[in-house]
């Protein structure tokens, strides 16, 4: 390979979709000059901040320091925010005015989660989707005596471009968690009797991206703990004592736990690169439609329904295989394989996995509710803390999959 340049290829964003992209890019590392973008020196781990909420995690708990990653993968790291792309120049414009150019873009920097979107949330709202409004949770929940919680996502609103289920909520697992996780803390603080804990979905059915077989033992479990749910809820406004919808309803609120509308990064329209609502429209290789150069994975991605690391981890495969047949490095071929794949902490020693594909009209969907669930859980965010970003081993996932496709078959 001596004397050919190596091609440039930039990765906009280190969370669990940029972050399996460059670990996969590994075998190809002679071949490409890789730089890594993100606006924080650090990734965040996601699904573990309910713990930091709600179990007194410390939130460097869930930071992964990127730079230590860059030097051991020979990539560079540049610590700014993206404010444009010019994809006929083929140059990354970061806020500094610092411009990277590329032969290879792949952007990966994630669901803006539109706080502001919500009336009155900055004063009376809380969260479990970023570090900052988790560790405010947890403030919050340091002084609360009991009284009426309300949790749920409020309606996101998505693209046409591509085929993809239309979900009005991008991933309700999290209101899953905050929902049992609180009636468990509320039990061990003695404060259950004088609680009560509401749930509402924008959708008219809650977890409308798993089937029957998945969603029935949730349910089942939901009324066990005393947990009510109203659905064809969109939320609009948070006040001091209530949460208000767009159909003119109102329900009591002490507490409110939301997932906030998720919405593209604004730099991806204003550089002609998004759909009607701005998320980025790729084909099944998850290259952009129109600018072969470009791919995208995560939560950013059009296609990424439901928004889950399970699917953006995924997508990097898809993508970084992509990328090598286009440079004649490999003719491997990864299948784009939505599916959800989630344990959710139900605090205390119990969890639920959920495994379907049923959304896709595919043949597994279940939910397995034990102890074994939650020990997987922590395995899981254990071993991603400590791995910096990488994921268990492929054999044991291929493993665990095939057991639960069998336990889960629905045909
Ligand atoms: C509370 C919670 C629990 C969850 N639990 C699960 C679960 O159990 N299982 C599961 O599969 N999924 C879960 N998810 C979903 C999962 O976390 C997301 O789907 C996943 O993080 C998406 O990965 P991503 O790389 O696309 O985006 P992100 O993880 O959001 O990473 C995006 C990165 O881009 C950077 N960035 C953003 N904008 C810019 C910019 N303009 N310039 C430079 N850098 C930028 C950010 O700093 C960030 O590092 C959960 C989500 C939440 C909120």
């Amino acid at each position: 390979m001596s004397g050919t340049p190596l091609k440039k290829l930039v990765i906009v964003g280190a969370g669990f979709a940029g972050l399996r992209a460059l670990y996969r890019l590994d075998p190809y590392s002679y071949h490409f000059e890789i730089t890594v973008v993100d606006r924080h020196d650090y990734s965040l781990e996601r699904p573990a901040l309910p713990e930091v909420s709600m179990e007194d995690k410390p939130v460097d708990a869930v930071h992964i320091p990127i730079p230590p990653q860059m030097r051991k993968h020979d990539a560079a790291f540049e610590m700014g925010t993206v404010q444009a792309i010019d994809p006929k120049a083929q140059k990354v414009i970061l806020d500094s005015g610092k411009e990277l150019p590329y032969d290879y873009l792949i952007l990966a920097s994630g669901a803006v989660k539109d706080y502001d979107a919500i009336k009155g949330y900055r004063e009376f709202g809380y969260s479990v989707c970023d570090d900052t409004e988790a560790k405010r949770l947890h403030e919050r929940l340091k002084s609360f005596e009991g009284g009426a919680i309300v949790t749920g996502a409020a309606r996101s609103e998505f693209g046409h471009r591509v085929e993809a289920p239309d979900l009005k909520a991008p991933c309700e697992g999290p209101i899953g968690e905050v929902m049992f996780m609180m009636d468990h803390r509320l039990r061990e603080e003695g404060k259950r009797e004088k609680s009560s804990i509401s749930v509402f979905s924008p959708s008219e059915i809650f977890f409308e991206d798993v089937g029957d077989n998945a969603r029935n033992p949730v349910a089942k479990l939901m009324q066990e703990h005393g947990i009510t749910l109203s659905t064809g809820k969109e939320l609009t406004e948070i006040t001091a004592d209530k949460v208000l919808f767009s159909d003119g309803s109102s329900m009591p609120c002490d507490l409110a736990i939301i997932i906030p509308p998720y919405k593209a990064p604004a730099y991806i329209a204003e550089s002609g690169l998004g759909d009607d609502k701005g998320w980025v429209p790729t084909d099944r290789n998850m290259k952009h439609l129109d600018y072969d150069n470009i791919y995208a994975i995560g939560d950013i991605n059009a296609l990424a329904q439901p928004k889950l690391g399970h699917v953006a981890v995924n997508q990097a495969d898809v993508a970084v295989a992509a990328i090598a047949r286009a440079e004649g490095l490999s003719d491997e071929e990864v299948a784009f394989n939505p599916e959800v794949f989630c344990i959710m902490n139900m605090g205390g020693h119990e969890a639920i996995l959920i495994y379907s594909n049923a959304l896709y009209g595919g043949t597994y969907d279940m939910a397995w509710h034990s102890s074994l669930a939650k020990l997987m859980k922590l395995s899981f965010d254990e071993e991603y803390h400590f791995t910096h970003g990488h994921m268990p081993p492929d054999y044991a996932v291929k493993m665990l999959e095939d057991l639960l496709h069998h336990f889960g078959k629905t045909k």
